[in-house]
């Protein structure tokens, strides 16, 4: 099978080929090949982004050695839309200790084939259904402007028109568009402190949030107003508490509750759906007793060590997640969790054997598999040392299906089989 050649930009952010040099990828710190195989074209809705601060490693074919380019290139990363899963980093170094901080992305290997973009990545999900560019030019402005029109009081909808038009959040757009899941958002703090996280940074953070967490407490009236909207709009459509400008939303649990117990007195349609770490199981079991119908959990380890340095989580563990995940499974809530992934690390043999137990022990359903969006460097700084041998990530996918019969493995929330009976 032919193998790509090199991408890299200048410093004014233009992209071009090597005429010789194959690429490099990276798992965790380590630089290495990429088989043939395991380059996809680059998929509708992804994006280029240039490294600052980065040299770019490449291979020379004649000899098979690695040769770092010039100081005017930098390397390139390609942000892979959802239905995607990374299989290397970009093949790069920074250029020392002082190197800038790269922000909240999920940068992805790169290469260019027979005139076209090749990103090094699995086709884990149907990308059709959160493919941006199928929703067409101006459709949001005009159904944002009719919902603001029909629910002027209604702040959640003034808050998710930002989200819509200024993030470009798709869930945010599903919700004015009446499609697919729609967004709920409900709570400003968190009982974690995510090394990550997309809605708040320490003010010391080397990067900023990308986006700025709810400054409101959305009333119950205003959250079923959003809750019936959709459904009635979309009976099989999904509506999510926890969303990304938010912090937990399990901390607001008495209104969850108030909330789908208003809603399912008026409609069995649709499904109402929770994004949450799961480490408030009390509260949780409350709101899955409530009337849920799924639960995805985010994660990021089995192992305490590299959870609790992730995810710095306020009194509770792993233990107090599969605790959560066990009773809502127990209860016939489609579970699932929202795993970030990050090749080098949840591939390494101790991650995998750890995540095969979590996901049998705990009845988890479907396995989203959710490229993490960090600085490569500053998570590695922050999280234990690896051990263990490197599998890949592919194979970790193919381990997750042979080991964990009746699971999926998935990039986004689905529609679940069997709709719940409370
Ligand atoms: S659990 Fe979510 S909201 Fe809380 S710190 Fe982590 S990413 Fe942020």
């Amino acid at each position: 099978m032919k193998q790509p050649v090199l991408v890299y930009a200048n410093d004014r952010g233009e992209v071009m080929n090597h005429d010789v040099y194959l690429p490099t990828g990276r798992t965790g710190s380590f630089l290495t090949d990429i088989e043939p195989s395991e380059w996809i074209p680059l998929p509708k809705g992804a994006t280029l982004a240039w490294l600052p601060g980065t040299h770019v490693i490449g291979v020379d074919p004649e000899t098979g050695q690695m040769k770092k380019l010039s100081d005017r290139a930098f390397a390139v990363g390609a942000l892979l839309p959802q239905g995607f899963t990374r299989l290397y980093l970009p093949g790069y170094v920074k250029r020392g200790k002082d190197a800038e901080t790269l922000p909240l992305f999920g940068y992805t290997a790169v290469g260019w084939l027979d005139g076209q973009f090749v990103v090094a990545a699995d086709a884990t999900d149907n990308p059709d259904l959160w493919d941006p560019s199928a929703i067409g030019e101006g459709e949001v402005e005009l159904a944002v402007e009719r919902m603001l029109s029909a629910h002027p009081d209604n702040r959640l909808y003034e808050h998710l028109s930002h989200c819509a038009l200024t993030y470009g959040c798709l869930t945010a757009k599903n919700t004015f568009l009446g499609r697919l899941e729609g967004a709920l958002p409900i709570s400003s703090t968190c009982n974690a402190a995510c090394v990550g996280c997309i809605s708040e940074q320490p003010d010391d953070a080397p990067f900023p949030s990308p986006q700025v967490r709810l400054k409101f407490r959305p009333t119950v009236d205003e959250l079923v107003d959003v809750m019936l909207t959709h459904i009635r709009s979309n009976p099989e459509g999904i509506v999510s508490f926890g969303q990304g400008c938010e912090g937990e939303p399990a901390t607001r649990w008495p209104d969850i509750v108030q909330a789908i117990r208003r809603v399912r007195e008026q409609t069995a349609d649709g499904y109402i759906n929770i994004n949450t770490n799961g480490g408030l199981t009390r509260p949780l079991q409350t709101i899955v007793d409530a009337g849920l119908d799924l639960m995805r959990v985010s994660t990021i380890s089995a192992l305490d060590d590299h959870y609790n340095a992730y995810y710095q989580p306020r009194g509770y563990g792993v233990k107090n997640v599969a605790a959560t995940l066990r009773y809502a499974a127990d209860k016939g809530v489609y579970t699932s969790i929202n795993y970030l992934v990050f090749p080098g690390v949840t591939d390494r043999e101790e991650e995998v054997e750890a995540m095969v137990d979590f996901l049998r022990d705990n009845g988890v359903r479907l396995v989203q598999m959710r490229n993490l969006n960090i600085d490569p460097e500053y998570y590695l700084s922050k999280i234990p040392p690896q051990r263990g041998e490197l599998l890949g990530m592919k194979t970790v996918i193919e381990i997750f299906r042979a080991e964990c019969p009746g699971l999926e493995v998935g990039s986004y929330t689905h529609v679940p089989p069997i709709k719940r009976r409370v």
